[in-house]
């Protein structure tokens, strides 16, 4: 009998995670869980936590690299209705963590509310966001933030205020192991400017970001506001780079994308040859921006 032998609704043993990912790479899940409201979610962290089983939440899976050899633990999926519902009153705003992105970049903007286009373009779900406090050069998501409701490790759900919440570039300390929904505050604007920027948003990304291919966003996190991962990538010739099917993109050095037949170990080691060459080169140890797996 496994840990979750008792789940049996809503945990799979052995599921493949390459689909629910956007490299589409890497092995299994030992268990996956699809939980359908808040208590099955707190109960599967307590099982998880009694049994000393590893736990990974999955949102959009646009920021993750599974190993080739899988997860050997649980991996929760948030995706059921209950994490995915957007309600809005005045300039208040609560989104389930499940909800993509783009979704409630477009429900706010069509209700006149301005501050999350500024997230346009960007994949993924509200509670990877909120984790990773994802954004670009225009602003990030943490400065919406009125309140996280969260369950902690020992499954007690939590709701952190905004005073209580500190959010950086591209990382939070929202380090419990579930975010369950956000509270934001908005600008009230003309719908139709809003989605005027969202577009003018749009365009850039789609220029100077790889669209269309398997990948995962930036893979390293700029080491520092002036210098940016992906210049000192492409300055050390790296653009079109490949090992195996895993190739630097070139048209944003920070890209990796997988061709059909790629294997994790391919952008495992992609990685480190990139590392390897700017710090020979630059001296600087670039830090991964993406979570493996
Ligand atoms: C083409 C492309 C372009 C991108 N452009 C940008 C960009 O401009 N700016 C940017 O910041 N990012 C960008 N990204 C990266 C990515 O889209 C964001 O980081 C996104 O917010 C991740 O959300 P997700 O739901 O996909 O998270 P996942 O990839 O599923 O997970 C990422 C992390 O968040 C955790 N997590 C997810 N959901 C929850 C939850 N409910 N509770 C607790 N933890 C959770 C996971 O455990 C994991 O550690 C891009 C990615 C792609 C593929």
């Amino acid at each position: 009998m496994h840990s979750f032998e008792d789940f049996q609704a809503i945990v799979t043993p052995d599921e493949p995670l390459a689909p629910q990912t956007w490299f589409r790479l890497g092995g299994p899940a030992a268990f996956l869980a699809r939980p359908r409201n808040v208590p099955e979610v707190v109960a599967l962290i307590r099982r998880a936590v009694e049994t000393e089983v590893p736990v990974r939440i999955l949102g959009g899976g646009s920021n993750v690299l599974v190993d080739d050899r899988g997860f050997p633990g649980l991996v929760i999926h948030l995706e059921s209705p209950a994490f995915s519902d957007v309600t809005i009153d005045g300039r208040k705003v609560i989104a389930g963590a499940a909800v993509p992105l783009t979704a409630l970049i477009s429900q706010t903007a069509r209700a006149g509310l301005a501050g999350l286009e500024v997230l346009t373009g960007i994949p993924g779900t509200v509670g990877g966001a909120l984790r990773g406090n994802s954004g670009g050069r225009q602003g990030a998501i943490g400065t919406f933030v009125k309140k996280v409701t969260v369950v902690d490790d020992s499954g007690e759900v939590l709701t952190r205020e905004q005073e209580d919440l500190r959010f950086e570039y591209r990382s939070s300390d929202l380090d419990e192991p579930i975010i369950l929904s956000a509270a934001f505050e908005l600008e009230t604007e003309d719908p139709e400017t809003v989605v005027r920027r969202m577009r003018r948003i749009w365009i850039i990304k789609k220029e100077n970001q790889p669209y269309g291919h398997q990948s995962s966003g930036c893979i390293f996190r700029n080491p520092s506001p002036e210098i940016s991962a992906g210049t000192l990538i492409e300055r050390a010739g790296l653009k079109g780079q490949r090992v195996g099917g895993a190739e630097v993109s070139d048209r944003h050095a920070n890209f990796i994308i997988a061709h059909p037949g790629a294997k994790s170990a391919d952008v495992l080691e992609l990685i480190d040859l990139i590392r390897q060459k700017v710090r020979q080169q630059f001296g600087h140890d670039l830090e991964l921006q993406i979570k493996i797996w």
